[in-house]
């Protein structure tokens, strides 16, 4: 292992599932899971192919109710190619002796490399190596080569290639009574002498795909003029070809394949453009170097650099790695959200959540035009939101809770325990607060970029309707003379209702209302900072009157927090009544109690009944808001709070949460970087780990966890280098654990790319030459302009 390769050692059918996550290919546009070329989906492997908004909706009877659940689709499997010799059974590494086996991805050309020396029955031994890109540069493209050698013997070698659509999403077992039948066969074709084309759609949303693979077999860079033999079936085609090989004397085989859809595109006819393209394709070699070039771009914009052990190094990069290749440059040019799973496994079924609030910051810093795609994905489900507010008695928009295709509401309504076997209601649409993470985000996307033609075109209306809503979720309670917010859920996913109670939602969550308050405060912040035309054109298309923004304000200023006995915030109304929870006994009984939800529920109890979290849910407002902040939105509240409390709190919550949410750690790290830096990095550290080492016990297989993935890069971007964008100026309050001996961060902030740098106790900030105005810089109160090409270093 280096600071750029992941390396396995050896064949391990246990770990398949996971190293085929971790070794995915995208590059936003498309992403194909690491399964091994001969593989199909069985108890080991799992190939997945899935399309940046690719989805599909199918019904199901479950438990005496028809479902719909919207599926990212898992595509045709493009990567099949095997071989056999002399007749013999086709490649199956679990009938051969593995003699060595080594798999790696080099993130810093995103090529995946596999080598393999097997002997089968009869002594022989046959040397393969895998060569595998998903095309940065180019999104329609991907490309295997394959070098096959006899090691000792001379004979026949048949090779199959295929493109195979007669698959299922059936990557997650908890959805194995769903429905995953996706695709109807549209066409199978040879093409020309060398290539066939497999076009498939979508039964629901109609989305077609075509692919075209070319595949070639090269002795001594002499491409074999072969015949091969094609063979059809419905959404499946395959092509064999024979040869022989003498002893050591390596062939090489190059499948290069290209794929477009008509997601997004109407009825597009992707048939004829991928058989257009076909001409044009390159050979292995040279698609390789353009899309390392690619790789090599973005790397020089999104690397981190840290001197301090390797394995951090690695991982850092293996997070931005997965992230751009789930969102890339190619991301602007489609309507799609960034799904929490990223494009690498069926869980959660490809779907949008909150995590967006985790994924945008190191985005704002680096590709903020990839976040002004996403935040436009938003934008264009606006009139969904407003038909969804609508429809559920409200005022403005309401976002869903999780987000597909259209922009409607996808949570699922039952949810299955796999503990206890039960299908349970599943009441999660019930976070509303997923709209105020729109709106933070736009604001910090505003903040980072200064882009007001977003703002002005998409930004405002977005967070006006959204406020709009958040309005009309509360209620006044004239005894208290505070407004209130009912029947919702706080982040903390174990709690939905009160013990013993059929109804679901909380009362006043602290999360919820606060981040109301901020976002009606902010929303009129931000109609203040429009020109006065733009101001004057938005309040009248949307009806905005004195009374409602004097309304927002009043309702800003007056929204209820609920505190304990002893002062500490409470998660919602009604929290400080709830259990204690026995951790001791449950770890000792269980041993991992991430998901507390479902152990309790098997036993026959359920987590809303004490007081244990999922995940951060109070103190994601350390997270998201400094100090200061904070400060002055409580007081702003009219609650005394001071920042002694936050400590307090922050003790408390982390005493009491479970980290069922690989989010959870994220928030932890960053909030002890206030108090215990050691131990902000350890935990770090254990982020870093949730997909390579699956701490979750079998999830990362079903899809990487992208919010915990840029969460992590965003600790070492933001919080240890105590960067925050306040009146125009970047201010830096740098926090390095101990452990860090080393940071470099290139950050790209309003069009400048600065260079950050610890080294030991020594803070260095550059602006690049090319940049084209000064930069104002905050240090310790003090504010510098930096001209282009200017550096300065502050003593630690
Ligand atoms: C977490 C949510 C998160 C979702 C998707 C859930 O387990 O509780 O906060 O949005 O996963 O990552």
């Amino acid at each position: 292992m280096n600071g750029w390769t992941l390396v396995y050692e050896g064949f391990d059918p246990a770990e398949e599932s996971l190293r085929e996550t971790l070794f995915t290919l995208g590059n936003g546009y498309f992403a194909t899971r690491g399964a091994t070329e001969e593989s199909h989906a069985d108890d080991v492997h799992y190939p997945g192919t899935y399309l940046a908004g690719g989805y599909n909706r199918l019904e199901t009877e479950i438990a005496g109710r028809r479902i719909e659940n919207e599926d990212l689709v898992n595509w045709p499997n493009w990567l099949c190619l095997t071989f056999r010799t002399n007749g013999g059974e086709w490649l199956d590494l679990t009938e051969v002796q593995i003699l060595e086996y080594r798999q790696e991805l080099c993130l810093q050309t995103g090529i995946m490399f596999r080598h393999v020396r097997v002997r089968d029955r009869q002594k022989r031994e046959t040397t393969f190596q895998v060569r595998r890109l998903v095309h940065m540069g180019d999104p329609n493209l991907a490309a295997i080569e394959q070098t096959i050698t006899a090691e000792n013997w001379s004979g026949s070698i048949e090779v199959r290639s295929s493109l195979d659509g007669r698959i299922k999403n059936t990557g997650v077992k908890r959805y194995a009574e769903l429905r995953g039948d996706h695709l109807v066969p549209l066409q199978t074709q040879r093409v020309g002498n060398e290539a066939m084309l497999l076009g498939v759609r979508t039964k629901q949303s109609n989305i077609q795909m075509a692919q075209v693979a070319r595949t070639r077999i090269f002795r001594e860079e002499i491409c074999l003029g072969l015949e091969r033999r094609t063979i059809h079936e419905a959404c499946y085609v395959q092509q064999e070809f024979a040869f022989e090989v003498s002893e050591k004397c390596p062939v090489r085989i190059e499948k290069i394949v290209t794929l477009k859809s008509s997601c997004g595109r109407g009825d597009t006819d992707c048939v004829d453009e991928v058989l257009q393209k076909i001409d044009q394709l390159e050979n292995f070699n040279v698609l390789l170097r353009s899309h390392t070039k690619a790789w090599e771009q973005l790397w020089d914009r999104c690397d981190i650099k840290v001197l301090c052990d390797e394995r951090t190094q690695l991982l850092i990069r293996l997070h931005i790695f997965h992230l751009l290749q789930t969102v890339s440059p190619h991301t602007i040019n489609l309507d799609v959200g960034v799904p929490a799973r990223g494009l690498h496994g069926e869980a959660y079924r490809g779907h949008i959540f909150w995590d967006e609030l985790f994924i945008f910051p190191f985005l704002n810093f680096r590709i903020p035009e990839i976040t002004r795609a996403l935040l436009i994905y938003r934008y264009c489900r606006l009139s969904e939101a407003r038909r969804a507010a609508y429809s559920s008695g409200y005022k403005g928009a309401m976002f869903p809770w999780q987000s597909g295709s259209d922009g409607r509401e996808e949570t699922q309504v039952v949810h299955l325990n796999p503990r206890s076997g039960r299908w349970n209601p599943d009441h999660t649409h019930l976070q509303r607060h997923v709209n105020a993470a729109i709106v933070f985000n736009i604001w910090q996307y505003y903040k980072a970029t200064s882009d007001h033609e977003f703002i002005e075109a998409y930004g405002t209306e977005m967070v006006v309707e959204i406020a709009r809503f958040l309005v009309s979720l509360t209620s006044y309670n004239s005894e208290l003379e505070r407004y209130e917010i009912l029947g919702v859920m706080g982040p903390d996913e174990y709690h939905d209702a009160y013990p013993d109670t059929g109804e679901p939602g909380l009362r006043n969550n602290t999360y919820t209302n606060v981040m109301t308050a901020w976002v009606l405060w902010h929303t009129l912040r931000l109609l203040d900072c429009l020109p006065v035309n733009r101001r004057d054109e938005i309040r009248e298309t949307m009806g905005l009157s004195d009374h409602e923004l004097a309304h927002w304000d009043a309702v800003s200023r007056r929204m209820r927090v609920v505190f304990h006995r002893d002062g500490v915030i409470s998660q919602f109304e009604g929290y400080e009544q709830l259990k204690e929870f026995d951790w001791d006994r449950y770890r000792k009984k269980y041993g991992s109690i991430n998901r507390l939800d479902r152990l309790l529920e098997a036993e026959g109890d359920s987590p809303n009944r004490y007081k244990v979290s999922k995940q951060a849910d109070v103190l994601m407002l350390f997270y998201l808001f400094s100090e200061d902040e904070v400060i002055e939105l409580f007081s702003r509240l009219g609650y005394p709070f001071e920042s002694k409390s936050i400590q307090k709190n922050i003790d408390y919550y982390l005493e009491r949460t479970s980290d069922g949410s690989t989010l959870s750690s994220i928030v932890s790290s960053w909030l002890l970087s206030m108090s215990d830096l050691s131990q902000s990095w350890l935990l770090l550290g254990h982020a870093l780990e949730s997909d390579v080492s699956d701490v979750q016990g079998g999830t990362t297989p079903e899809g990487i966890h992208l919010g915990v993935m840029a969460g992590t890069l965003d600790v070492v971007q933001r919080c240890y280098t105590g960067l925050m964008v306040r009146d125009e100026v970047i201010w830096l309050n740098p926090v390095p654990p101990q452990s860090l001996q080393r940071l470099w961060v290139p950050i790209y902030y309003q069009q400048q790319w600065i260079h950050l740098e610890i080294r030991k106790n020594r803070f260095v900030v550059k602006l690049r030459k090319d940049a084209r105005k000064i930069v104002k810089v905050g240090f310790k109160d003090q504010v510098y302009e930096l001209d282009p090409g200017d550096s300065r270093e502050f003593q630690l």
